[in-house]
């Protein structure tokens, strides 16, 4: 196994992300022996925190989330022994100068060699500052690699994004920007690439003569819990659809690159955002809904929620109707909704096939073949064929082959993009012109929806969403394929 060398500093350290995401996901690299002798890792908040309940805090979060057969008591003592608390505020200067003393240090006794991952994981507000001071305080190396993570969210419309975007290249070169969007860490997500692109069966049926409409679900059975004051000021346009429904888009309907690293592949991403067609206020209208969630089986209206103003018109919902303006999609309706509060929680792609283009079995009704990708919860792939029942007499049934991965030891998301990064390959991290372009998309809707009031709330909790989600395909003689 090769040994990534690493000094990692998580900006955030005492944060959710962290402790839920992070130190499991470092934990697991560790045990895989991805990350072994030579890696440290300083954790910096504003909290004064010791180094020894720092480590108790990254102990407590691996026993939290990681399976019990997985570890010892004894790896994770040794992987929390690597662990180093200094206490920070982003904005002082004289914090990073003890910061990078104690980065210099640690290097020299753990042999990393002037490899750095700084790990924003704190609101991007601070990411400019931080992305300077670790310039001019030089925490930079110059003898390894100096790579910045963020997370999301990447601005709030295309404006906002573009300046925190020009506020970390000023520091940092193009490449060595790692933007997180998790789902492209998920297995199902990565499998997209590999349906496509290595089975000619799909090879030549993935486009307009073959492929007769696209839909994403992302649904999420809870309300907004204790994101509302983020929430708020969001939605589940920009939550939801500008970074991960569309990066699942650009995925579905991207030509083949020439090969399989991150620049051809990010190349033909791009192409495909910049193929979406952005619409007018009219046509906003007419192929996106909003919804808001009002009460449901014991659970409140998101207005009544804690921290939720009594009036607030931000959306919990969001389906639309997208074009792909390119050669392979043109007239390929892709569907997509997101949502809060919906009657179940799931992630996942269904391929409309076109019907047969006659049907020579009287009396006999045929249906489309469908190829579904479920992502979350039960990682598994299905095709839906039309199979002969297996009775005398000539009838059709529609037969699911399907294949669940059941492996219980499968890397996670934010391990994979760990690991990914710890290797430099930017394949499953987002190329700012995706950003751009997604953003221009979303940019488009959002500025249509806010002309105007919406009725909210107008989904009760526990359905499907809106009514006019379902009108949106019923229109064009189609219907969702997932009705849970
Ligand atoms: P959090 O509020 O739990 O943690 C924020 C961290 O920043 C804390 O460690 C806090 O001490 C630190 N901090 C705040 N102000 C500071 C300052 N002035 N100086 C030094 N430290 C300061 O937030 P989180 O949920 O961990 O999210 C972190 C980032 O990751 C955010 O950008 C969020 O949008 C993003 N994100 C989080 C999740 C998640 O699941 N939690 C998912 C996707 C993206």
């Amino acid at each position: 196994m090769r040994e990534e060398k690493a000094l990692f500093i998580i900006f955030g350290g005492t944060g959710d992300l962290a402790q839920r995401k992070l130190y499991p996901a470092l934990f697991n690299l560790y045990r895989r022996g991805h990350i072994q002798k030579s890696f440290a890792v300083i954790g910096t908040a504003r909290r004064p925190w010791t180094d020894e309940h720092y480590r108790e805090v990254v102990a407590d979060s691996i026993r939290g989330s990681v399976d019990a057969d997985f570890y010892t008591e004894a790896m994770v003592e040794n992987f929390a022994d690597h662990f180093y608390y200094q206490s920070h505020n982003v904005n002082d200067t004289e914090h990073y100068m003890i910061l990078k003393k104690l980065a210099q240090q640690l290097d020299d006794e753990y042999e990393i060699g002037g490899n750095r991952v700084f790990y924003l994981a704190m609101s991007p507000r601070f990411f400019g500052t931080i992305a300077e001071h670790l310039k001019t305080q030089k925490l930079v190396t110059d003898h390894g690699y100096n790579r910045v993570v963020v997370e999301k969210p990447f601005g709030r419309d295309l404006a906002t994004a573009t300046e925190l975007n020009q506020s970390i290249e000023k520091y940092f070169p193009a490449d060595s920007i790692f933007r997180i969007d998790h789902y492209l860490g998920k297995a199902m997500i990565q499998n997209i690439t590999a349906i496509r692109f290595g089975n000619s069966i799909f090879r030549n049926l993935w486009n307009n003569r073959y492929i007769d409409n696209i839909q994403i679900t992302l649904s999420e059975s809870l309300g907004v819990e204790e994101r509302a004051g983020y929430y708020e000021t969001a939605g589940a346009l920009r939550d939801m659809v500008q970074n991960h429904i569309l990066q699942i888009v650009s995925l579905l309907t991207m030509n083949a690159p020439v090969s399989f690293n991150d620049q051809d592949l990010r190349q033909e991403k791009i192409s495909a955002l910049k193929s979406l067609k952005v619409y007018t206020p009219d046509e906003v209208a007419h192929n996106f809904v909003r919804g808001q969630y009002g009460p449901g089986e014991g659970v409140h209206a998101y207005r009544d929620e804690d921290n939720i103003a009594d009036d607030s018109a931000i959306e919990t919902f969001v389906a639309g109707k997208l074009e792909v303006e390119n050669m392979n999609f043109a007239g390929v309706p892709v569907y997509i909704r997101t949502g809060k509060r919906l009657a179940t929680k799931a992630t996942r792609i269904d391929v409309i096939f076109k019907k047969m283009p006659t049907n020579i079995f009287p009396g006999v009704a045929l249906t489309n073949n469908v190829l579904s990708i479920d992502v979350d919860p039960n990682e598994e792939i299905t095709l839906y064929i039309n199979d002969k029942d297996y009775d005398t007499g000539f009838k059709m049934k529609q037969l699911p082959l399907a294949y669940r991965n059941q492996n219980r030891d499968c890397p996670e998301a934010y391990e994979k993009l760990l690991h990914d990064l710890l290797r430099g390959d930017a394949t499953n991290f987002t190329h700012w012109e995706e950003v751009k372009y997604s953003w221009q998309f979303v940019d488009a809707i959002r500025s249509a929806w806010d002309m105007e009031t919406p009725a909210f709330p107008n989904y009760e909790s526990g359905s499907m969403g809106p009514q006019a989600a379902d009108e949106l395909l019923a229109r064009d003689g189609k219907q969702w394929f997932f009705d849970p």
